[in-house]
């Protein structure tokens, strides 16, 4: 779903200038594949590059936000969190337990959405969709 974007090639399309700090944090977003919020970007940015502050990677994420190239979650816990935008659409489950946030695609869901839109008078150009839950498995446990 957003795996491995090239977001240094989606900032040269946006006409961003690309500094070797914006790079190693692009390369860093790129590879996650687990909606990282700003502190986990920034201690692997700076595994990459310790010079790299937080202050940087709040600035820089902000900027790719503001040109499109990333999609800013707020799963309940008040911290942002980001994923490379990507041209396919899913939706999150989010695990209240783990804040594991699993990614899913379902075209009923999707078909339905557009429907209840259609019929309040709208064209559908964009949603979220965020369940929260706790796994069965887990919870049979207690
Ligand atoms: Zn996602």
């Amino acid at each position: 779903m957003h795996r491995q974007i090239d977001i240094e090639q989606l900032c040269a399309d946006k006409g961003l200038r690309i500094t070797e700090q914006r790079k190693t944090i692009a390369k860093v977003l790129g590879e996650s594949e687990d909606h990282p919020d700003v502190e986990t970007l920034h201690a692997r940015a700076a595994a990459i590059d310790p010079n790299i502050s937080i202050a940087t990677v709040y600035r820089t994420v902000r900027l790719f936000e503001e040109a499109g190239i990333l999609e800013r979650h707020e799963f309940g816990d008040g911290r942002s969190r980001y994923e490379a935008a990507s041209e396919t659409h899913h939706d999150h489950l989010i695990d209240v337990e783990t804040g594991n946030v699993i990614e899913f695609v379902d075209e009923e869901l999707e078909e339905l959405q557009r429907r209840i839109a259609q019929k309040l008078g709208f064209r559908l150009v964009d949603h979220r969709m965020e369940l929260y839950g706790v796994a069965v498995d887990r919870d049979r446990d207690r």
